[in-house]
């Protein structure tokens, strides 16, 4: 067994799909309290989490950003939903080349919840007054990444931003980012 077991608590947002009538407030507040400078402005188009609406069936879907992705997937399904067709794409997590969601508008880099985690709970989660979105803990046991396994996994991770989106733009983005602190 790996010397690098811990347990961790671990944080989910359980969505409920009826409760949400589509106001926006999590965009809202995720696109403030994730700008540069804190609370400077607030744009939608920053959020990761996002709202897909449907006001004339009353059908609200909050997505919350996941992972990047280098391409796109090979097939599509299709949703039916009250008998409205969507395509699978419209509920996928990814920031993935085929699409401008979940792409900070300036930078082109992709955006990823990260569960507020400068913040004392989810922000999206204490401005969504009616309960849509409520997180929940568990403990797990967890195997942490030794400091190798770390560096390779940064490594590809930025050679991959670079080769997408260019050195010179990554490291304006990473200085923009840095003033930040
Ligand atoms: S704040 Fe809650 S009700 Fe409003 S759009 Fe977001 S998830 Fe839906
Ligand atoms: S948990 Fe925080 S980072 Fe994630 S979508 Fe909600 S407000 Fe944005």
């Amino acid at each position: 067994m790996s010397d690098n077991i811990e347990k961790k608590i671990i944080k989910t947002i359980k969505i409920d799909v009826d409760k949400c009538h589509g106001c926006r407030a999590c965009e809202l507040i995720c696109s403030a309290v994730h700008a540069i400078p804190k609370y400077s402005s607030n744009n939608p188009a920053r959020s990761r989490i996002r709202i897909i609406r449907d006001p004339m069936r009353d059908i609200y879907v909050p997505v919350f950003a996941g992972e990047y992705t280098v391409a796109e997937c090979a097939g599509r399904d299709v949703y039916t939903i009250d008998g409205k067709e969507y395509d699978e794409c419209s509920f996928c997590r990814a920031s993935c080349p085929s699409r401008d969601e979940f792409k900070e508008p300036d930078s082109g880099l992709p955006l990823k919840c990260d569960m507020c985690e400068e913040e004392d709970e989810p922000l999206c989660v204490k401005w969504c007054t009616v309960d849509a979105l409520i997180v929940e803990e568990r403990e797990e046991e967890v195997e942490e990444p030794d400091e190798v396994q770390e560096q390779e996994e940064l490594e590809l991770g930025l050679g991959s931003l670079a080769d997408k989106y260019g050195l010179d733009k990554l490291m304006d983005t990473v200085a923009r980012l840095s003033e930040k602190e």
